[in-house]
């Protein structure tokens, strides 16, 4: 089995896969490679096109079967060639990209998200189980899951919620920081494993310190290290029951 041959056009070396296969060669495969054969081809076109369209077009005619062959692998190849364009196009013009999706979602809004909802009824399992194992791994780190409950109440409580910034923005402490302090005030049996048993609680809770803007003093007094305490989550439901009633 031939693995390479020379060309006999450009006098390079090369595998067997840049040339194209003919049956009438010795080996099977034509003895100019692909490159080289396809810069005769574009040179011929170009030197007169009218008659290279004739040509191709009559023997297009005469060999249908292989024609329509040749054309869906070209299609094919093509096909591959353009998405991997498009794909590194996407890569280097993240902005744009996004500016593009953005500008289409705004012009019709319920069309999209009626895409979304379709496409996720389509995929559930996909989707789904997806997020749902993404979610279990990420929420597991207790880091990630106290820094996302504090994002997730922080933007309920604001009216134009946290303005895409994260909560450490807001608060003069670090996750580090916060959780130091939480360490400190553990009771008998908490600890960053059970987080989720237990709440980081509001000693002053936050119905009492209403605010709509993390510019207002309650806002500050809320969100306080020292407002701040882990607690029991059934402690911390009966609190909330206590306070409602
Ligand atoms: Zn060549």
């Amino acid at each position: 089995m031939i693995t390479s041959q020379t060309c006999t056009k450009c006098g390079i070396e090369k595998p067997i896969n840049d040339y194209k296969k003919c049956k009438g060669y010795k080996f099977g495969f034509q003895r100019i490679c692909r490159e080289c054969c396809n810069a005769i081809k574009r040179s011929n076109y170009l030197k007169d096109p009218e008659t290279y369209n004739k040509k191709s077009s009559l023997w297009q005619q005469q060999n249908r079967a292989r024609a329509n062959e040749n054309a869906r692998i070209s299609r094919g190849k093509r096909k591959d060639e353009v998405n991997a364009y498009k794909r590194m196009w996407r890569a280097e013009n993240k902005d744009k990209v996004k500016a593009t999706r953005r500008k289409s979602y705004l012009s019709n809004p319920q069309k999209h998200n009626q895409r979304t909802v379709e496409w996720k009824k389509k995929n559930r399992a996909h989707s789904g189980a997806y997020h749902n194992a993404y979610c279990k791994v990420y929420y597991s780190q207790p880091d990630k899951k106290l820094s996302h409950s504090i994002s997730v109440l922080m933007n309920r409580m604001l009216q134009k919620g946290k303005e895409g910034k994260s909560w450490r923005k807001y608060v003069d402490y670090s996750l580090d920081e916060l959780k130091t302090h939480l360490e400190n005030k553990f009771l008998p049996g908490m600890t960053w494993e059970n987080y989720g048993e237990w709440h980081v609680d509001h000693i002053v809770p936050r119905v009492l310190l209403p605010c709509l803007s993390h510019t207002e003093e309650n806002f500050s007094k809320c969100w306080a290290l020292n407002n701040l305490q882990p607690l029991w989550k059934i402690d911390n439901l009966k609190k909330g029951a206590r306070l409602a009633s």
